[in-house]
């Protein structure tokens, strides 16, 4: 069926609202048929695709620009937020006003958003919430490869490999139509190995599971790095001819041998020394990471020792093999090429690049001198509002810190202690509760726009219903604000126009969209980037893009050493016990548009922690409790699930809810600057009554 002939028959073609799958879908008078010719999901969808229409009706809807809670029209809000920017930079100066954006905004909105902090608000202070969900696996690849494409190999690729270690996902839970590739490698008779602390559902498919204590996948890398060599597993002739820094890395892993490993993980030697042999022996193999091992203080070098371990396979830029990082949000990939990031500029250029300043200058018609530099990273940003030297207000867009952001009650109270606070939302999510001005945004299935999958693959979002009144784009609204501010003409509110543009910019950037149109996108069922304009036959796109040669200067993949460290918070008597945290299957990131869904939040009513049955018996706790949750930075009340699917010595919560944040620690990165969301040392205990916490802060 052709694509106008669907479009007429199922309703517009368009993609699910959530993950980075960005599974294809139909939408129709509020029902939603999944669609055949998306090859991520092809024709699956998971519990929340399938009920994502039923926010586009919900009572819970905001229609009406709210200032300071109460409604007002577009105009009066509008006119107060530009007003009140112009005399916040009047008093402290352009920094002083400040973007925060988020991963599952459309490129044209990631790339508009980006624009108008360096050209409408001449500020440096821009990062979004994926610095909290990728920024390690993009640091990781760009040092290794050149380029931060997640999957650097179409999908569909997965079916045809012998072998995948996948660390740190559990694709089982948050995007089950993802299993589906991993099932047909199974099926002809490729072997799953799956790293992560909890027997989770993906751990449970799989033919190994290294469950590995949190925060030392790092050293598990290097301890398979260490088997591989010694076992002869190194592909000698691919390191030759396709990598530098190989002798250092083999230097770097002689002193992680697999007892001294064992010990620091307590994953069995034998266990390692077996799924060294199942990815060493087989003949196409991946190496898959995901926010298990990456949302970590040293996450960037996780990262890297399972790229060194997949380099020295020789499996990167090799057909039907690869290294690839699985994506968490909806335009994860795309959220961060074209520009909301603080250090960047569209086409995935750095800002601090002159020629790339020159260029993008030219496209929006100023003076490069003018573009501002590197802002703060997303938890610095956050944590400077308010403070003498930080921003004084904030404009928010697709994002909601005050339950995603690391150690969030420390992040609300420098939310309290802004000057102005604006929020666009389409529900009143916990950060627009606390907006000085909510206004009210359309959604995915209202609006066109594009979106890139965790393949790399650009993606067209089409428009299936009409938006309610009193609802605006996030385009409309920058375009609103840029009026009131004197610049409105830079900035159109029609999404192919930005696209338009957006592609002009990233023209000879790494992330280069200029060959991309809407049309093609419909015509192709998506693109790879890069894929610039040429002058005669249109580029393909690519879909592998290290089959030849690497994105270095020299073409070749570097191996670069790195070595294991602790959490940077570890256990003590005080905090015993591990904390980890993670996805269930009914809901998406904050839970702001899921928790609203009744069938998603029937399925998944509450916060839970998760623990074994060892440990419950010593703590006197049982299924059903209700605990009392606590780390160095606050506390959380929780129901009890216990299960032996954890460790030990580990807990497991859900983040989807306010609260469990409040316990995380916000160490950074030091190359990412993403924060260590997957541990944290923290303590349990049955909530007696009077012991419940409102505000969940703990006071001593
Ligand atoms: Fe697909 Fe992800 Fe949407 Fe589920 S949430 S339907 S896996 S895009």
């Amino acid at each position: 069926m052709s694509q106008a002939a669907a479009d007429a028959t199922v309703g517009p073609a368009t993609h699910c609202p959530y993950c980075a799958l960005q599974c294809g879908m139909y939408v129709s008078d509020g029902e939603i048929t999944p669609r055949e010719d998306i090859p991520a999901n092809a024709g699956g969808l998971c519990q929340k695709g399938w009920t994502a229409a039923e926010l586009l009706t919900s009572p819970e809807r905001l229609t009406t620009p709210l200032l300071h809670g109460s409604p007002v029209s577009w105009d009066d809000a509008l006119d107060h937020v530009a007003g009140r920017i112009e005399a916040v930079r009047a008093a402290h100066g352009p920094d002083a006003v400040a973007v925060f954006g988020g991963g599952g905004l459309t490129n044209e909105k990631a790339y508009q958003l980006g624009k108008f902090a360096r050209v409408a608000l001449r500020t440096s202070q821009i990062d979004y919430n994926g610095r909290f969900c990728m920024s390690s696996a993009a640091a990781a690849v760009n040092r290794s490869f050149g380029m931060d494409r997640g999957l650097p190999f179409p999908i569909t690729d997965i079916a045809r490999a012998d072998a995948v270690l996948f660390a740190g996902g559990n694709v089982a839970e948050t995007m089950p139509p993802f299993v589906r590739h991993l099932t047909a490698m199974r099926s002809a008779g490729g072997r799953l190995v799956v790293v992560d602390p909890r027997r989770t559902p993906t751990a449970k498919m799989a033919d190994l599971h290294l469950q590995v204590t949190p925060g030392t996948d790092l050293a598990l890398a290097l301890g398979l790095l260490h088997i591989a060599i010694a076992d002869g597993h190194a592909d000698l002739g691919y390191l030759a001819a396709r990598t530098t820094g190989f002798e250092a890395v083999r230097t770097s892993v002689s002193a992680w041998w697999p007892e001294r490993v064992e010990r620091v993980t307590g994953v069995p030697v034998a266990r390692m020394r077996e799924a060294v042999r199942i990815l060493g022996e087989a003949e196409r193999a991946m190496v898959l990471t995901g926010r298990g091992a990456e949302q970590h203080a040293k996450g960037t070098d996780t990262v890297t020792a399972f790229v060194n371990l997949a380099l020295t396979l020789g499996l990167p830029g090799r057909e039907g093999s690869g290294y690839g990082c699985v994506t968490g949000q909806g335009n994860g990939q795309g959220g961060r090429e074209h520009g909301q990031k603080a250090d960047q500029l569209p086409g995935y250029r750095r800002i601090d690049d002159p020629a790339a300043r020159a260029h993008v200058a030219a496209v929006w018609g100023v003076d490069p001198a003018a573009l501002p530099g590197p802002g703060r990273s997303a938890y610095e940003l956050l944590d400077a509002l308010g403070t003498p030297d930080g921003p004084r207000a904030l404009l928010l867009f697709g994002s909601n810190p005050m339950v995603s952001a690391p150690r969030a009650g420390h992040v609300a109270r420098r939310l309290a202690a802004l000057d102005l606070l604006v929020v666009s939302d389409f529900v009143l999510s916990e950060t627009a509760a606390v907006a000085d001005v909510v206004l009210p945004t359309t959604q995915w299935a209202e609006e066109y726009g594009t979106m890139t999958n965790l393949e790399g693959r650009v993606l067209l979002r089409r428009r299936a219903v009409t938006p309610p009144r009193g609802a605006r784009t996030d385009l409309e609204i920058l375009r609103g604000l840029a009026e009131r501010l004197g610049c409105g003409e830079k900035f159109p509110a029609d999404p192919r126009v930005v696209f338009d543009e957006l592609r002009r910019a990233s023209a000879g950037g790494v992330a280069d969209y200029s060959g991309i149109t809407y049309e093609r996108i419909a015509a192709e069922t998506g693109v790879f980037w890069p894929c610039p304009e040429t002058a005669g036959e249109p580029h393909p796109g690519t879909p592998r893009p290290f089959l030849d040669r690497f994105a270095t200067p020299d073409g070749r993949a570097r191996l670069v050493p790195v070595d294991h460290r602790p959490p940077a918070e570890d256990v003590d008597e005080e905090f015993p016990l591990y904390l980890t945290t993670g996805r269930v299957l009914a809901h998406y990131q904050s839970g702001a548009q899921t928790r609203r869904i009744r069938p998603l939040a029937e399925a998944s009513p509450e916060v839970f922690v998760e623990l074994h049955p060892d440990l419950a018996e010593r703590l006197g706790v049982a299924s059903g409790d209700r605990v009392l949750v606590r780390s160095r930075r606050g506390a959380a009340e929780a129901v009890a699930r216990v299960d032996t699917s954890i460790r030990p010595d580990t807990l497991f919560m859900p983040f989807h809810w306010e609260g469990v944040n409040r316990l995380t620690n916000a160490a950074l990165d030091p190359s990412s600057r993403m924060p260590e969301f997957k541990v944290c040392a923290a303590a349990l205990q049955r909530c007696e009554d009077g012991e419940r916490r409102e505000d969940g802060e703990r006071v001593a």
